[in-house]
């Protein structure tokens, strides 16, 4: 069994709280990914799981075993690192080697496994080669090898795309994806990238400032967000966000800023009305506005008069940024839709996708 379990674990560094009281559960065979903004404390937690920081308190399991006081070279764990640390010296195969000599495995072995990794990651040409003579990907898989020929319990990543370019990248996620499904052994992947976080997890942990926001997949981080700080992480361009305030008034309850009024679509009422009178953040992702000229009927809108303020054609679609008063806000459109620059225009927001927020009882609002 290769889960693994933060009970509580805290990590400082002098003052600096770098994990703060983590507890969640990673079970076994799944691939989690930890994401967050830089400084957030996820090599930490990665860090700390290998045995390569000493955790200030709480406990951290391998399996069911408590691994606190267990030296890294003993936990069945495998490391990619963000700078690959291959050893400049040595070829390919040295290097993949040299973890399986220190362990005294007789040679026969050692040729297997080198094999089969490189057979895995189709490097078996590469073998007599100097990680100079590699380009930036190969030096990439060299690492992945080296981890993959330990058959650890637990393989951890630590940002190890973030040095290829933009069309590399894409492809060796999906190549670490696959190989995740080949070796059904538990991956545990850093990233700031919200793009990988979304496109390789079957799970994902956001944090923020070292605490734990939420676990789950993809699709409910996304659509079901914990809180604010998790709603603008998750997304691109991010959510958009108004401060706002809930008022009931004929029997209906609205979101109001000093610029529109919106009704609450009448099955989220009972969710929202414990925040009539209060101040609260409402949210709507971009894609979740359009120009009713250009859309299908049938979604539960309201309209919101707007300023076009300035427009980025992407190619498959445009973001439209727009100001309502004095609120910025962004749309996704589609690219057949025209806007000019200044125009006034009436933009829909599709109630049954909004978020309310709230917003005094959360750090990041202000
Ligand atoms: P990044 O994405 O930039 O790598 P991160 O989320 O991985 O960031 P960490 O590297 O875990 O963040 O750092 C968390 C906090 O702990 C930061 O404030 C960092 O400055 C601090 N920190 C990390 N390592 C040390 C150290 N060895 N000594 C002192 N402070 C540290």
């Amino acid at each position: 069994m290769a889960s693994v379990t933060f009970n509580h674990v805290v990590k400082k560094f002098g003052d600096v709280i770098a994990v703060n009281d983590l507890s969640f559960t990673i079970d076994d065979k799944e691939f989690l990914v930890l994401v967050g903004p830089s400084g957030c404390g996820k090599t930490t937690a990665l860090r700390s799981l290998a045995g390569l920081e000493e955790i200030t308190s709480g406990e951290i399991m391998i399996g069911d075993q408590v691994v606190n006081d267990i030296p890294p070279k003993d936990r069945d764990i495998a490391m990619v690192f963000q700078s690959y640390a291959l050893y400049p010296h040595m070829t390919v195969f040295e290097n993949m080697a040299f973890g399986l000599k220190l362990r005294k495995m007789p040679k026969e072995e050692i040729q297997r496994r080198v094999d089969e990794a490189a057979q895995i990651l189709d490097i078996q040409m590469l073998l007599n080669r100097k990680p100079r003579e590699l380009s930036g990907g190969q030096r990439q898989r060299v690492a992945v090898g080296r981890a993959i020929v330990r058959e650890p319990k637990v393989f951890l990543f630590d940002e190890p795309l973030s040095n290829l370019d933009a069309k590399l990248r894409v492809q060796t996620r999906k190549e670490i994806t696959k190989l995740h499904k080949r070796l059904k052994t538990t991956f545990i992947y850093v990233t700031h990238d919200q793009v990988e976080a979304m496109t390789m997890g079957t799970r994902i942990a956001v944090i923020n400032h070292g605490v734990l926001q939420q676990v789950d997949t993809p699709q409910n981080l996304y659509d079901k967000p914990a809180n604010q700080f998790v709603a603008g992480f998750m997304g691109s361009p991010a959510m958009n966000f108004f401060q706002a305030k809930l008022e009931k008034s004929g029997g209906k309850l609205f979101v109001a800023t000093d610029t529109f009024k919106l009704e609450i679509p009448k099955d989220k009422v009972k969710t929202y009305e414990a925040y009539d009178g209060k101040k609260v953040v409402f949210g709507i992702r971009p894609e979740d506005i359009y120009n009713p000229e250009y859309s299908s009927s049938g979604i539960q809108a309201a309209e919101v008069e707007c300023k076009v303020d300035l427009l980025e054609l992407m190619g498959d679609e445009i973001y439209v940024y727009l100001m309502s008063g004095d609120h910025d806000l962004v749309a996704r459109v589609d690219p057949r839709s025209r806007y000019e620059l200044g125009e006034n225009v009436k933009m829909a927001f599709d109630m049954s996708k909004m978020h309310i927020f709230d917003a005094e009882n959360h750090p990041d609002n202000p």
